[in-house]
């Protein structure tokens, strides 16, 4: 990966956010499993030609920083534990950040955002909190590690350290992270143990079923994967350039330009693939990211209103 300087840091910063390939030949991480398979392979396969700024990544420096200093283990507590499990031809690993083997307890650091914690009160198309998707599949994904090298696995904890947490916005506002640390937690179940195997079966027999597939014919990765926003539905009146109501489907914004008769009409916009759009190295090189990314038709006075709703 090329590393480029634009702001001129001093050297030894450039070296410290400087990546290597994540996996080994023959391996997948547990933290690359989650990805989707088109951004996986993409990575892998254009790795000498992708290209970041020291500057976006130097939160990367956080993130190192803060495991080295957690280091210390204790009694019955081991930090930076390596697991490995074969399956088909690949070797999945893991490197967890602490584990304590009496109580079978997996704990992982996050550097993360508010706006990451906040994300997670918003409820979904189900009406149950959003949570952290992501990081309760890398959780499991430890737990049938240690369950498969015969280790107990009991709770995930995920500690999040709130980088841009403010004192003064959680005085003003209690629906704000009230401390800079968030801790996310889970009771490890058999039946969750059990529908991770087979996540993750499915997930190597897409990286070996695509691995040999031409760029354009791997397939797009999920919308999950993508962190794709939800499309909006929004009333439009003739003349008006800002929309007279958003909604979550077209039937509640079809009803509602019923009620208002005419000179008001429909406009769908598209949720954009977040992951796509900022934060997919692979990106330059994906042809599902190239032909969506001028699909998005929000683009009026209501864009803020529109990213909030979703
Ligand atoms: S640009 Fe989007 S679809 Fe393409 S590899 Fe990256 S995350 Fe996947």
């Amino acid at each position: 990966m090329r590393i480029t300087n634009k702001l001129n840091l001093p050297y030894g910063l450039v070296k410290a956010v400087s990546p290597e390939p994540h996996n080994k030949p023959g391996e997948i991480s547990a933290t690359t499993l989650i990805q989707g398979t088109k951004q996986v392979i993409l990575t892998q396969r254009h790795w000498a030609d992708l290209e970041d700024d020291v500057s976006e990544r130097i939160w990367a420096v956080f993130g190192t920083a803060v495991h080295a200093l957690l280091e210390t283990e204790g009694e019955t507590d081991f930090t930076e534990i390596e697991l490995k499990q074969r399956v088909s031809n690949i070797t999945v690993t893991g490197r967890l950040d602490n584990y304590d083997m009496a109580t079978g307890t997996i704990c992982d650091y996050k550097n993360t955002s508010v706006y990451k914690i906040k994300a997670s009160w918003q409820k979904g198309s189900d009406g149950k909190p959003y949570g952290f998707p992501e990081w309760k599949l890398q959780g499991l994904i430890y737990a049938w590690l240690l369950q498969k090298n015969g280790l107990p696995a009991t709770k995930c904890r995920f500690i999040a350290l709130l980088k841009d947490h403010s004192k003064t916005e959680a005085e003003r506002d209690h629906a704000y992270p009230q401390s800079p640390v968030y801790v996310y937690e889970f009771a490890v179940t058999k039946d969750a143990l059990e529908e991770i195997e087979r996540f993750i079966r499915k997930k190597v027999f897409q990286y070996e079923l695509f691995s040999s597939s031409e760029d354009n014919m791997i397939p797009e990765c999920s919308a999950e994967e993508r962190w794709q926003k939800k499309d909006v539905y929004a009333v439009k009146k003739e003349g008006r350039k800002s929309a007279v109501k958003l909604f979550d489907t077209q039937k509640e914004a079809e009803e509602r330009i019923v009620e208002l008769g005419k000179g008001h009409y429909l406009e769908i916009r598209r949720g954009e693939s977040m992951k796509c759009k900022n934060y997919c190295l692979c990106a330059k090189f994906c042809n599902f990211c190239k032909e969506n990314q001028n699909q998005n038709l929000a683009s009026d006075d209501d864009a803020d209103n529109v990213s909030k709703a979703a």
